[in-house]
């Protein structure tokens, strides 16, 4: 009768190396008490999922804060899914958020004692994972065919039964050694499965950093651990590597729960501790009903990372938003901490919520607003530059229309105390700041302009033209103001307060109301920045180009 060591060997021939090897090839880290191991694994199979930064940035921050190592690791076994280039876009994009790995797959390099950190290239290493299973009895080699398959499937619904490779309907369990080997030696095809021990009506205790513990049923599945293109199943390549990768902390999202006791078995049966896990939430978002559903890939652009740098948002305020789902406490502390030093933020797995958080894009926007209105002249530019070099033709063309001139725009009101923040992203520039150049502009004002309905055509003409000869650009900002009023008064449109409170009726408006005049004739639009700076880019002459304009329109 064949024993299972002579079955690993005609499986497994020229593998020679045993865990023994592997244990010193790997051996365990040298770090501080309390530094933890952390690694984002990604599938090369698309974009960069707005989750997926969500777990890098907990892992480069749980790593960093203990003086540990962070590291990203290539899950690319499932070829078929694989999409060409996907890798190093992940990485790139992840560059860009500052969430830079110490070690591992980079890109188109690697790093580190570990590796390799692509799976594809570490088959030998699964090899010898696999023969030691073999060779304890606790993994064998299945024939079933894809119809078999289907036909225990079918069996199992018309039971109402689980579905799966267990149990009973595990036929090629019950093989003998003398059965497997004399299949292999003809030339069936085969994959080799995990032989569970468990039982799903028994239960698990697991511990989890953030859900705490908890009970969940054992694993009865005899899962295909080795498929027959000769690479391991994600569920058995990731536990070699967290073990042989010095794994501490595995972090990743929820989604992975339902596995757990999968991986916990396999850890057992190969004899090796279980990492610490921390199973973070969904992120989830509001659909039309008003019901929460998770981010989808397909259905919400949010989902991907893309979506926010091709919109030129600085990539500081998503991880700042990405922080206040992350701890309850941390949105409190960046206000007191003047939105920043983010990096200070002292994270705990025991203050994160365990609902889904819900992806709030208003919260988002005013985080960008803060962190783009402390940037200088020289930074906005040179962000804005850079986003539409790589994203925004439009905007590009503007800036290089005349530089300094985009730096006067982006430049109001910035650079003081209490810096306006009309800005929350580069997308939309050439929206908000097109009506600064002339041509824009005089697109615009070929649109009915938004006057307030309650003035005529006449009063609106009147005040223009009152402005136009009298409202001089050479005061500061509140003797402009001051000019202003004046010429609201003089020209009995608005009052001064006292004669105001006597006889309200007698005015058509206030300077308020003339204000808005002006600034719908200069810029088309009820909002703008200060109009008063807006001026002052424009320069009076063609204020009084535009102002002569929307007269001629007007009559
Ligand atoms: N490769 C898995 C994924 O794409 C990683 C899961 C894990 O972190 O263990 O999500």
């Amino acid at each position: 009768m064949i024993s299972n060591q002579e079955l690993a060997n005609i499986i497994f021939p020229d593998v020679k190396e045993t865990i023994e090897d592997l244990e010193k090839r790997y051996p365990a880290r040298n770090l501080k008490e309390g530094a933890e191991v952390t690694r984002f694994a990604p599938s090369p199979t698309g974009f960069l999922h707005t989750g997926s930064l969500f777990t890098s940035l907990i892992c480069r921050k749980v790593a960093t804060q203990s003086g540990g190592i962070f590291y990203v690791r290539l899950e690319d076994t499932d070829t078929k899914r694989e999409i060409q280039g996907s890798g190093e876009q992940l990485l790139s994009q992840l560059k860009v958020f500052d969430i830079v790995p110490d070690e591992g797959y980079l890109g188109n390099s690697e790093k580190g004692n570990y590796g390799p950190y692509v799976q594809s290239k570490r088959a030998d290493i699964y090899r010898v994972a696999i023969k030691c299973l073999i060779e304890q009895g606790r993994a064998y080699p299945c024939f079933c065919s894809q119809a078999e398959l289907d036909d225990i499937r079918s069996k199992q619904e018309k039971m109402k039964l689980i579905p799966g490779y267990y149990g009973q309907f595990a036929k090629c369990r019950f093989l003998t050694n003398d059965e497997r080997a004399a299949r292999i030696q003809a030339g069936e095809p085969y994959v080799i499965r995990f032989k569970s021990n468990g039982n799903h009506i028994r239960k698990i205790k697991v511990t989890d950093l953030v859900h705490g513990n908890f009970e969940i049923a054992q694993n009865d599945q005899d899962i295909v651990i080795y498929k027959s293109d000769g690479l391991p199943t994600y569920h058995f390549a990731h536990c070699v590597d967290d073990h042989f990768m010095r794994t501490t902390t595995v972090i990743r999202g929820e989604e992975w729960i339902s596995s757990l006791p999968i991986h916990v078995e396999l850890f057992e049966a190969m004899g090796w501790k279980t990492p610490n896990y921390a199973h973070l939430p969904v992120i989830m978002k509001l659909d039309e009903k008003g019901n929460k559903r998770k981010l989808s890939k397909r259905l919400d652009s949010e989902a991907a990372v893309s979506y926010f740098l091709e919109d030129g948002y600085p990539a500081e305020a998503l991880i700042m938003y990405l922080m206040t789902i992350a701890n309850s406490n941390f949105e409190e502390w960046i206000f007191a901490h003047k939105f920043e030093h983010m990096e200070e933020f002292e994270f705990s797995f025991s203050k994160m919520s365990l609902e889904g958080a819900l992806f709030d894009i208003g919260k988002l926007n005013f985080f960008a607003r803060e962190i783009l209105a402390k940037k200088n002249k020289k930074e906005i530019c040179d962000m804005a530059l850079t986003y539409a070099k790589a994203y925004n033709p439009e905007l590009l063309a503007l800036i290089e229309r005349d530089p300094e001139f985009f730096g006067e725009i982006m430049n109001i009101e910035r650079e003081k105390e209490n810096p306006r923040k009309d800005y929350e992203k580069f997308g939309n520039l050439p929206e908000l700041i097109g009506f600064f150049y002339k041509d824009k502009y005089d697109e615009l004002v070929k649109e009915p302009l938004p006057f307030n309905e309650k003035f005529s055509k006449e009063t609106i003409i009147e005040m223009l033209e009152a402005l136009r000869d009298g409202l001089s650009l050479d005061a500061d900002e509140q003797g402009w103001f001051a000019n202003m009023k004046e010429i609201a008064v003089n020209h009995g449109f608005a009052a001064n307060g006292k004669e105001f409170k006597a006889n309200p009726e007698a005015f058509k408006g206030t300077v308020g109301d003339v204000a808005e005049m002006l600034r719908i004739s200069l810029t088309s639009k009820k909002n703008s920045p200060n109009l008063y700076y807006v001026m002052k880019v424009l320069k009076k002459e063609e204020c009084d180009r535009r102002i002569n304009k929307v007269i001629s329109l007007l009559k």
